[in-house]
C-alpha cells in the first residue's frame, strides 16, 4: 500500500508510520509540526519507504496514494484549548482536503475520530450507536464538534461519492512520544511521580477513563486500514478497563516507586465523568483485542521519559 498519514509526526501518527514501514508499505507523512515533532520520525528518515512533507493538512494538497489516514489534530485538552481555531480548521477544512485526496486517487479513507464525540456521556459504556452529549460552546467544543463535523463530512463523501471510508473513535491512548507538556493525565502523573512532586488530581478523582497502550491502538488502526469488512463502519478503539483517575494516580505511584503526595485541583469545565468503550465491533470486525496491561504500558512510558529527558 501507499499510505498518506496526516499528523504522521505526532504521538499516534509516528507509531503508525513505524508500523506501516515495518510492514513494507510506502508512507508519506504530512505534518505541520504544531504538536508533532521531528524526533518522533527520526528513525524513519533514511528509509526509502518513508517521505516527510512539512505542510498544514488544512491547505490543499494532492498525492497519489491508495490509503489516506487522517490523524492530524491537536489532541490533548491543553493543546486544543491553546490551538482552538487550528483544531477546528484541521478537523473541518483539513478533513475536506484529506477526503479530496482520497476521492481523486480512489483511495480508502480512515478518519481518526475520538471518544470526545460522545462528550460527557449519559450512558456507559459507550457503544458506537450512542449519539453523545456535547456542549457546543464549551472549552472542549473546538475538538468535539470539529471531530463530529469530520465524521459527518466523511459520511457525506461515502454517500455522495461512494468513498470507501472507516471512522475510528479513539479512546484515551498513552505511550512513548507523548509530549511532556501536553497536559494529559498519563504524562503529568508519571513525570510528577518521577520528580517526587505531588500528583495533580483534578476534581475528586472519581471521574473514570479507560487507557489503551499505543501499540494496541496502532494494531487496531492497521487492521482497519487493511480489513475490507471495516469499510463503511464506525468503530471504537481503546481499552475497556475502566478506572478512576484517583486509582490511576495510585497505580503510577506504585509502578514508579514514588513517594509523591496526591494534591487536588479544580476539575476543568465539561470534563467527562465517565468514559469506557464498548469494543464488540472492533473485536468482531477487526478481530482485535487490546493486550498490553496498564502496568506494562505505564512502565514503558516511565522508562521512555527517563531515557529521553527534556
Ligand atoms: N487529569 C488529572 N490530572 C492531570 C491531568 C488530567 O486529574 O494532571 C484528569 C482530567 O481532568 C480528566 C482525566 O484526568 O478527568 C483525563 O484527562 P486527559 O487530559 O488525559 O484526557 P481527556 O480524557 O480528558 O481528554
Amino acid at each position: 500500500m501507499r499510505v498518506l498519514v496526516t499528523g504522521g509526526a505526532g504521538f499516534i501518527g509516528s507509531h503508525l508510520c513505524d508500523r506501516l514501514v515495518a510492514e513494507g508499505h510506502d508512507v508519506v507523512c504530512l505534518d505541520n509540526l504544531c504538536t508533532g515533532d521531528l524526533r518522533n520520525i527520526h528513525q524513519l528518515q533514511g528509509s526509502p519507504l518513508f517521505r516527510f512533507v512539512l505542510a498544514d493538512a488544512a491547505e490543499p494538497f494532492n498525492i497519489a496514494v491508495d490509503r489516506v489516514a487522517h490523524l492530524a489534530s491537536p489532541a490533548s485538552p491543553v493543546d486544543y484549548s491553546r490551538l482552538a481555531i487550528e483544531t477546528m480548521l484541521v478537523n473541518s477544512v483539513g478533513t475536506y482536503q484529506a477526503l479530496e485526496v482520497a476521492r481523486k486517487n480512489g483511495a480508502r479513507f480512515l478518519l481518526a475520530s475520538t471518544s470526545e464525540v460522545y462528550g460527557d456521556p449519559l450512558e456507559s459504556p459507550q457503544g458506537e450507536d450512542y449519539l453523545g452529549n456535547v456542549n457546543p460552546v464549551g472549552p472542549r467544543a473546538c475538538y468535539d464538534e470539529a471531530k463530529r463535523f469530520a465524521e459527518a463530512l466523511t459520511s457525506s463523501y461515502q454517500r455522495i461519492h461512494g468513498l470507501q471510508a472507516v471512522i475510528l473513535r479513539i479512546f484515551n491512548t498513552f505511550g512513548p512520544r507523548m509530549r511532556r507538556e501536553d497536559g494529559r493525565v498519563v504524562p503529568n502523573f508519571i513525570l510528577q511521580a518521577i520528580a517526587g512532586q505531588p500528583l495533580t488530581v483534578y476534581g475528586d478523582g472519581t471521574q473514570t477513563r479507560s487507557f489503551c497502550y499505543v501499540d494496541d491502538l496502532v494494531e487496531g488502526i492497521y487492521r482497519a486500514l487493511t480489513t475490507d469488512a471495516a469499510v463503511g463502519e464506525v468503530i471504537n478503539l481503546g481499552n475497556d478497563g475502566e478506572m478512576t483517575i484517583l486509582a490511576l494516580a495510585e497505580r503510577v505511584k506504585e509502578i514508579t516507586g514514588s513517594a509523591s503526595d496526591i494534591t487536588y485541583m479544580p476539575l476543568p469545565e465539561d470534563d467527562p465523568q465517565r468514559r469506557q468503550p464498548k469494543l464488540d465491533k472492533a473485536r468482531n470486525i477487526l478481530g482485535w483485542e487490546p493486550v498490553v496491561s496498564l502496568e506494562d504500558g505505564l512502565g514503558s512510558v516511565a522508562k521512555w521519559f527517563q531515557e529521553n529527558p527534556a
